[in-house]
C-alpha cells in the first residue's frame, strides 16, 4: 500500500509499504482521509522537537519523544472506515463504522495525564500515522462518527479539537468581539466556533485574498489584509476605538502576538494559539497589560477536547475549506500546502 513516510529530517517520500494486521488490542482502519497540519512541514524539518528549557523556570519540560525521524508514516489527521477488529479489543466499535481519529497518544499513567492536563503529557507520543491505506490504532485513538458527518469533515477532528481548546481559554462571553490574525484552517475553525459561542462580531487577518473571501463566506464581519491595510486603524474602526474583547493569534508572526496585546480591550484576551518555533521571547509592555487588566493565554494540544470537537463538526461548515489530493500526490500536495492558498489539503488514499 502507498504511504508518506516521514524518511529522515527534511525528507518525505510516498513509499510502497507493507499492509499493517492490527495487534489483538487494536483495530484496524481503511483511511479515507488524511489531513497536512501546519505542523506537519514543521514535523519534517524538526522544529518541534525544540522545547527549550527556560533559565530558572520549574519543572515541566516536554521530552523529545518517540516523534524523532523515522522512517515513519505522517500524518495525525484522519477518518475512515473499520475494516478489522483485534481479539482482545473491549469496545462497541464495529466492522463497518466509520470514524474519526485523533492520532496524538499522551501516555496515560505520567502525574499530568493523571491530573486531567493530558496536553502536557511526560511521555507524548503518536499512534501510527494516516498518510497511507490501513493503520492499525488502540480504540483512544478512534472516534465513533456521526450519521450527519461525512468523512471529509470527519478528518477535521484534531484541529477542530485545538479550536475548541482556544476558544475555551479565551473564556468568551456573549457579544465579545473577537479579532483572528490568520486565515488558515484553524483560524476559521476558530472562527466558526466562537461565532456560535456568541462573538457579536468577528473581524479576520490574512495576506491571502482566498483566504478572506472564505472568511466572509463562513461569517466574518470584517477582514484586513495587513499588507495593504493597517490592521491597527482597521481595528480602530471595527471596534469603535474600543479593541477586541478576545483575539487568536494563529500564523505564528511574533509580531503579531505582540500587536495583539496592543489592540486589546480593557480585560481583553489574547490568545496564542500559533506554534512559535525556537527559543523566542514576546517583549510584554507590562505596565500596559496591568492597567489594562489584559489576560495572555496559550494552546497547546487538546485531547481532552475531542468529544467536544466530535459535537461541533455537525454544526461547521468545512467543506469550503477542503481540498482533496490523491496520496500518489503527496509531493505537491505538501508544495500547495507550503503556497498558502488552500485552508486545508487533505490526501485520499
Ligand atoms: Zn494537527
Ligand atoms: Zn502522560
Amino acid at each position: 500500500m502507498k504511504a508518506v513516510i516521514f524518511k529522515e529530517l527534511g525528507v518525505i517520500e510516498v513509499q510502497d509499504v507493507p499492509e499493517p494486521e492490527p495487534a489483538p488490542d487494536q483495530i484496524k482502519v481503511k483511511i479515507a482521509y488524511a489531513g497536512i497540519c501546519g505542523s506537519d512541514p514543521i514535523i519534517v524539518i524538526g522544529g518541534l522537537e525544540e522545547f527549550p528549557h527556560q533559565e530558572g523556570s520549574i519543572g515541566w519540560l516536554q521530552k523529545p519523544g518517540p516523534s524523532r525521524p523515522g522512517p515513519k508514516i505522517m500524518g495525525h489527521e484522519a477518518s475512515g472506515t473499520i475494516v478489522k477488529i483485534g481479539k482482545d479489543v473491549r469496545s462497541d466499535f464495529k466492522v463497518g463504522q466509520r470514524v474519526a481519529m485523533d492520532l496524538r497518544n499522551p501516555c496515560g499513567k505520567c502525574y499530568f495525564c493523571l491530573n486531567g492536563m493530558q496536553n502536557f503529557c511526560e511521555h507524548f507520543s503518536n499512534h501510527p500515522g494516516a498518510m497511507t491505506e490501513y493503520g492499525c490504532y488502540q480504540t483512544e485513538a478512534l472516534f465513533p462518527l456521526p450519521d450527519d458527518v461525512s468523512l471529509e469533515t470527519g478528518a477535521f477532528l484534531e484541529p477542530a479539537s485545538i479550536a475548541v481548546h482556544a476558544v475555551d481559554n479565551a473564556q468568551m462571553k456573549i457579544g465579545d468581539t473577537v479579532l483572528i490574525t490568520g486565515g488558515g484552517s484553524i483560524g476559521l475553525l476558530i472562527m466558526e466556533i466562537a461565532l456560535r459561542n456568541g462573538a457579536s462580531k468577528v473581524m479576520v487577518s490574512d495576506p491571502i485574498a482566498e483566504k478572506r473571501k472564505l472568511a466572509v463566506q463562513l461569517g466574518a464581519d470584517a477582514v484586513v489584509d495587513p499588507l495593504k491595510e493597517n490592521l491597527l486603524e482597521v481595528s480602530k474602526k471595527f471596534t469603535g476605538g474600543h479593541g477586541f474583547n478576545v483575539s487568536f493569534e494563529t500564523t505564528g508572526i511574533l509580531a503579531l502576538a505582540r500587536q495583539l496585546i496592543l489592540l486589546a480591550e480593557c480585560n481583553g484576551t489574547v490568545v496564542w494559539v500559533a506554534t512559535y518555533q525556537g527559543n523566542r521571547d514576546v517583549g510584554v509592555p507590562i505596565t500596559y497589560t496591568h492597567t489594562k487588566e489584559i489576560t495572555i493565554r496559550n494552546v497547546a494540544p487538546s485531547p481532552y477536547a475531542d468529544y467536544k470537537a466530535l459535537n461541533m463538526l455537525a454544526k461547521l461548515d468545512l467543506k469550503p475549506l477542503t481540498t482533496v489530493f490523491p496520496i500518489t500526490d503527496a509531493l505537491k500536495a505538501f508544495e500547495a500546502h507550503k503556497a498558502g492558498k488552500d485552508v486545508k489539503i487533505m490526501l485520499k488514499p
